[in-house]
């Protein structure tokens, strides 16, 4: 059996982008490798050139040794610890690079993005974790909250009367039943201030894809399970989420015995 048949599309779309990524440079750099030898060039030219195409083409064999542990990871289920360093780079590094390519195809950017999550997700999900509720952070996008409601949320969040005609509701309950920590934030400044605030070993958080990439990229290394919003009114506008998949992401930091513990003692 082959590769493709053990990713799933989502996440081969991101994983492809990347390697794409990976022998672009590396023909380009093979290209200033030639170029460098070039015997018209004087000798402090060509060492220098030497020096620095070796720098990039060692960025390179990472990048690529980090796609190859993406690829393990998923396919395993399982962190491996030596590919940690090679997969950071891949991904900080060559994403732009996989989104600029991803253009040239004309495949859409929230695709490539929402597959990055995927991956993303799957990464974090390999660990094994085992935290505290108070070391989680949930982060809660600021259009979860119904636009005509006349309560402050952002400033605090115990504002929210539960009334029950948003998410933010849910999302109490379940910060309260679980004793996770919790923030409404209305981009991402607000979003970086309440990890300054509650140093969070990990992240659950709830945003569209643009968001949701550019968080975890951000918080990088803390881990981050990004779970997609969903936009029945367009962006940014009376958004809402599955509390499903916001219990799975507590259950798999916390452990669902210690959920089941925590919510049986409320
Ligand atoms: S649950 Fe009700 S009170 Fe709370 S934020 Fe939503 S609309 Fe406002």
């Amino acid at each position: 059996m082959s590769v493709k048949d053990f990713i799933p599309v989502r996440k081969r779309l991101f994983v492809g982008l990347l390697g794409a990524s990976v022998l672009g440079a590396g023909a380009l750099l093979t290209g200033i490798w030639f170029l460098a030898i070039n015997p018209t060039r004087t000798l402090f030219d060509q060492i220098l050139l030497v020096i620095l195409t070796t720098l990039l083409m060692g960025g390179t064999l990472l990048a690529a040794l980090g796609i190859g542990g993406i690829v393990l990871t998923i396919l395993y289920s399982k962190d491996l610890t030596a590919f940690h360093g090679p997969i950071r780079i891949a991904v900080n590094l060559f994403f732009p690079i996989a989104l600029v390519i991803g253009k040239i195809f004309h495949i859409d950017s929230e695709k490539i993005k929402s597959s990055f999550v995927e991956v993303n997700n799957d990464l974090v999900r390999s660990k094994a974790l085992r935290l505290k509720p108070a070391q989680i952070l949930l982060l809660a996008p600021h259009c979860l909250q119904r636009s005509d409601c006349p309560y402050k949320i952002t400033v605090n969040i115990d504002n929210c009367r539960r009334c029950g005609m948003c998410p933010v509701k849910d999302l109490l309950e379940l910060r309260d039943a679980s004793g996770i920590k919790m923030g409404i934030a209305t981009g991402g400044t607000l979003a970086r201030k309440y990890v300054q605030e509650y140093r969070p070993r990990a992240i659950i958080a709830i945003a569209c894809e643009r968001d949701l990439t550019s968080g975890i990229q951000d918080t990088n290394p803390i881990p981050v399970l990004g779970v997609t919003n969903e936009r029945p009114f367009g962006p940014c506008f009376n958004t809402s989420v599955k509390i499903p998949d916001v219990e799975k992401a507590v259950n798999f930091f916390i452990g669902e015995e210690n959920y089941e513990t925590a919510v049986n003692n409320q």
